[in-house]
């Protein structure tokens, strides 16, 4: 089987002038998070069979209503929106409420609905479009979030999603012997660990004792979510910190495993 790839369309952990918030396609039919959905070209945008996501908050599911917007008359599927039930439930009641934007998931075409939403398990392996198995796992975050690991015929790959410190993702991850990517988030450089603690993120510090729990140190991890204002001094922290280990995301980048 072909390796799968992931696209990086954006990996900024909030939204200034050229940044993109987090949206990565995991083959051409999942899009993972959307707070730069409308990046993709129409047609990317027509492919996307279902949009994951990690948690809530607006900067993952930002552009979630503009892209389904643009495909809702192009579409023979409806378009399936998966998250925790917590995750949903905030979509539901604060974005997708007939108020701030329409609740698409009430309007139908002469093929259907137009979207779906899809409570995913948390602690099962589940199926994805493109041949993809994807574990949800809880992590230390708000609205609703978790990380995953996404599987192949191939290999595996760890998302942490935005996440201070955990425990239970890394344990998990212990258990898979063909994982060949972690994707992990630093928001914040090691002089702002306040505020990481306080937010539930990780700074390139706490990602050193993440990346201890699990003791894999054959496999290389790359870094999404700094906050754009932090960008250089989190690149110095990481360079000292991990030599060439840790690679920070770009826009554009694709990895496969
Ligand atoms: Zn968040
Ligand atoms: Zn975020």
């Amino acid at each position: 089987m072909r390796e799968v790839y992931l696209d990086i369309i954006g990996v900024d952990g909030s939204k200034q002038y050229g940044c993109n918030l987090c949206s990565m396609l995991l083959g051409e039919a999942v899009l993972l998070d959307a707070g730069s959905a409308s990046m993709l070209s129409g047609s990317q945008q027509q492919n996307v069979e279902m949009v994951l996501l990690t948690h809530a908050h607006l900067d993952h599911v930002l552009e979630l209503g503009f892209m389904i917007d643009a495909t809702v008359a192009i579409r023979d599927e409806p378009l399936r929106v998966m998250g925790s039930r917590a995750c949903l439930e905030i979509v539901r009641k604060h974005y997708m409420n007939d108020l701030i934007w329409p609740d698409f998931s009430r309007i139908k075409t002469t093929s259907g609905p137009t979207l779906v939403y899809e409570e995913m398990e948390d602690r099962k392996w589940f199926q994805l479009p493109g041949g993809i198995s994807a574990w949800a796992e809880p992590v230390c975050h708000g609205a609703g979030a978790r990380g995953f690991i996404f599987r192949t015929s191939t290999g595996s790959m760890l998302h942490t999603g935005d996440t201070g410190p955990t425990f239970s993702i890394w344990k998990k991850a212990a258990e898979i012997d063909d994982l060949r990517i972690i994707l992990a988030e630093i928001s914040f450089p090691d002089s702002r660990e306040d505020t990481a603690i306080a937010s539930n993120h990780l700074t390139p510090s706490l990602l050193e004792v993440e990346l201890n729990k699990l003791d894999r140190p054959d496999i290389p991890v790359y870094a999404f979510h700094l906050k754009p204002w932090d960008r250089h001094e989190i690149e110095k922290d990481v360079a000292r910190r991990f030599r060439d280990r840790v690679v920070i995301l770009r826009r554009g980048d694709r990895l496969e495993f």
